[in-house]
């Protein structure tokens, strides 16, 4: 059986497909957008948290620590990067739970079983289990395994993707996935490799390559002011999706800085600075302008 590294089961999601739907987030991504909301996402192995508003100053982990990696300073702990193997001695022997570390191998057993007790909010709602990430594309073996035994189970199967990947991987899910929600960010390469470390002909020929098997596909577009909302983006991108067959649904995610907390608590530089989340107005014009493309737009998840 195939393990794979995930950062959050999240119950009663709303937002991220049709109907209540279980929401599992992978760990690693090949992308690193400046905005990203998931921070604890981006790479594949576990991160250390601390956080300084619970510790006391016991020293419990700096008496722990086999490498010593920990010292006390007027900041609090501090902890030497180079040092620290991650072996999580100091968070279990933490008083305080001032430790944490975010991302778990887990086996598809593990996960299913969380996935399945849900089922009748499923059947009620018209929901099911979504994929997501980081990157859930990353980790193909441990994926495709969990759509194979959702699809047993009859539980609707949603990934949400960069699309970033490998297309015979992106088929072989494909073949197991009712839904996809696939993000298209930019439709210039060089601005879209600035801000997101990647150039997109793959995102976006692997989303041609779907579009053309007759995958059932929802795209989501994260508006971020000063990157992708302006006119000529906006016409190319919805140029682009209109060509694709069978796809018309889009859907705008306005972009918000609340996330900025969770890159200060895993010492993860922010790097969009300076950027307001556009008005209301602002997105009804960019929803308008897609609409003349042909598509049904619609703004939120
Ligand atoms: S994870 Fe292990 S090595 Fe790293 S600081 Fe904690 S006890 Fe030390
Ligand atoms: S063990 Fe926990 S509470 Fe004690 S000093 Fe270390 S981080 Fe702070």
């Amino acid at each position: 059986m195939e393990t794979g590294v995930i950062f959050d089961i999240k119950k009663y999601a709303i937002h991220d497909g049709p109907g209540i739907r279980t929401t599992v987030f992978f760990k690693g991504c090949p992308l690193s957008c400046w905005w990203c909301h998931n921070p604890e996402g981006l790479t594949m192995s576990a991160q250390r948290l601390y956080i300084k508003e619970r510790c006391i100053g016991c020293g419990e982990c700096i008496k722990v620590c086999p490498q010593e990696a920990n010292s006390l300073s007027p900041r609090g702990v501090i902890t030497d990067q180079s040092k620290c193997i991650k072996c999580r001695t100091c968070a279990q022997a933490c008083p305080s739970e001032a430790i944490e570390f975010i991302g778990k191998t887990s086996t598809v057993d593990d996960v299913v079983r969380k996935i399945e007790r849900d089922i009748i909010f499923y059947d009620e709602s018209n929901g099911g289990v979504t994929f997501s990430g980081g990157e859930p594309l990353m980790q193909p073996g441990f994926l495709l395994e969990l759509l194979d035994a959702c699809g047993k189970l009859e539980i609707h199967r949603t990934v949400d993707t960069a699309g970033y990947a490998d297309a015979k991987i992106l088929m072989s899910v494909a073949e197991r996935t009712e839904l996809f929600i696939y993000d298209v960010k930019h439709m210039d390469s060089e601005k879209h490799k600035k801000y997101t470390g990647v150039s997109n002909e793959q995102i976006l020929s692997n989303l041609e390559l779907l579009a053309g098997h007759g995958a059932n596909i929802k795209v989501r577009i994260p508006i971020i002011p000063g990157f992708n909302n302006d006119n000529e983006n906006i016409d190319r991108t919805g140029s682009f999706i209109s060509s694709l067959p069978g796809v018309s649904n889009v859907n705008l995610l306005k972009y918000h800085d609340s996330a900025i907390a969770k890159y200060k608590k895993i010492g993860v530089k922010y790097l969009l600075k300076n950027v307001s989340p556009s008005s209301e107005h602002e997105l009804e014009s960019i929803k308008k302008r897609l609409r003349k493309h042909g598509l049904k737009v619609k703004i939120g998840g």
